[in-house]
């Protein structure tokens, strides 16, 4: 008889957006004359940039025409002129980046979840709480043994490495979501030592290091010495480019990445990866591929940052309300993403429902993220200019 995989009914049965959904559309039902803001879900709002749209277009007639028509691609890794775009754009800011290191995905969600593959089952892995929820889930999937970093207000939700710990692999994503903080290079240097020394592997997040506005501040973790010898980085035009719905993201594997095995012979986690993907993975489609490099040109920069520009504004807004209020919170400057302390000492849901039912406000109960999400609640800046101003206005009429 067939043997499900049980490490899924150890899980936790309601993903938070579901859950979020339920209580939004319950009350919507008993309220329909309310004019609900969404401040919840980390999507993006603005159009993609017209040079992608324009790439995009030339490579659906490029298809269209036997003689530039293209199959599979060969590697499944990304066309070249994609990958060399991506290095070129890490050396831009000083990231130590080769275009063949670069793997092309369908963003970085997919990658963020299948990289446990080529590891083992017994390694041990830390996770900073809170934290994005695909680390967590797609771990406890395989069945293994997940322990924590505490982020919180003491450290300014950004959680620091602790010698007395033995981790293996250790996720860490900056800027954050949820908490918005961000590492700078000293405190991302200690982790880089960290894992170095143990033999571990960090595997870092950079899907929102469009939004670092700070010179001095990491983009990524390969401008941090060291860190070619233990980590592996996902990023993805999602939130950068407002690809959410289109699907590109990269993921970088230095070639100096390697781990012995238990045979004494040193493998290349880059080597490992490609067989994982050659097994299980065809590629990205040309168009899309085509409005990825797009986006990497000097004209196709400019767009976007217009839209991050746009965000950052509406990140600003909700920000000065906070301080106004006298609310703690982090993230805003060099994030999308607004942690705030729940005002009364509330808990996280029932500032949920507060604001849903008080201010017709939707945003995202930090209890969702991990236990140190407790009495914590996240906005996201990517809605509508005019509807983050009208949820401010109602958010400062609160009564607490
Ligand atoms: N990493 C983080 C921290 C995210 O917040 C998200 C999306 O919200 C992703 C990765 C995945 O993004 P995508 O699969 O759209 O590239």
């Amino acid at each position: 008889m067939v043997k499900i995989n049980e490490n899924f009914l150890k899980m936790q049965k309601n993903y938070l957006f579901i859950e979020i959904a339920k209580r939004v559309t319950a009350f919507s039902q008993a309220h329909p004359e309310a004019d609900i803001i969404r401040m919840g879900i980390g999507d993006v709002t603005m159009p993609i940039a017209p040079v992608a749209v324009e790439a995009m277009k030339k490579a659906a007639d490029e298809l269209g025409v036997k003689e530039t028509f293209r199959g599979y691609e060969d590697s499944g890794a990304g066309y070249d002129f994609l990958r060399e775009a991506v290095a070129g754009y890490y050396q831009s800011f000083g990231a130590d980046v080769k275009a063949d290191e670069v793997r092309i995905n369908d963003g970085a969600k997919s990658d963020c979840g299948n990289i446990v593959d080529i590891f083992g089952d017994g390694n041990t892995i830390l996770i900073t709480d809170p934290a994005y929820p695909v680390y967590v889930d797609t771990n406890l999937m395989s069945g293994r043994k997940v322990i924590y970093a505490d982020s919180n207000e003491q450290n300014g939700f950004a959680a620091m490495p602790d010698e007395s710990v033995d981790a293996d692999i250790i996720y860490l994503c900056s800027p954050n979501n949820p908490t918005g903080s961000v590492y700078t290079k000293d405190q991302l240097k200690a982790w880089v030592d960290y894992a170095v020394k143990r033999g571990s592997v960090i595997i870092f997040d950079a899907a929102y290091e469009a939004f670092v506005s700070e010179e001095d501040l990491p983009r990524s973790i390969f401008q941090i010495e060291g860190a070619r010898k233990c980590a592996i980085e996902m990023c993805s035009l999602s939130k950068t480019a407002g690809f959410t719905g289109v699907r590109c993201g990269y993921t970088v594997i230095p070639s100096e990445l390697t781990v012995k095995a238990s045979d004494g012979s040193e493998v290349s986690l880059a080597q490992l990866w490609n067989r994982r993907e050659g097994s299980k993975f065809n590629g990205v489609s040309y168009p899309v591929q085509r409005a990825a490099e797009a986006i990497f040109t000097p004209e196709g920069q400019e767009q976007i940052r217009v839209n991050i520009d746009y965000y950052r504004e509406n990140a600003k807004i909700i920000s000065s309300t906070l301080d106004e209020m006298g609310i703690y919170y982090t993230g805003g400057k060099n994030s999308p993403y607004i942690w705030l302390k729940c005002p009364g000492g509330m808990g996280s849901w029932e500032f949920f429902d507060k604001l849903l039912s008080e201010a017709n406000v939707v945003g995202t109960p930090g209890a969702g993220f991990g236990k140190n999400g407790e009495g914590f609640f996240r906005l996201t800046a990517f809605g509508d200019r005019e509807r983050t101003k009208e949820a401010m206005e109602r958010f400062k009429a609160l009564k607490f």
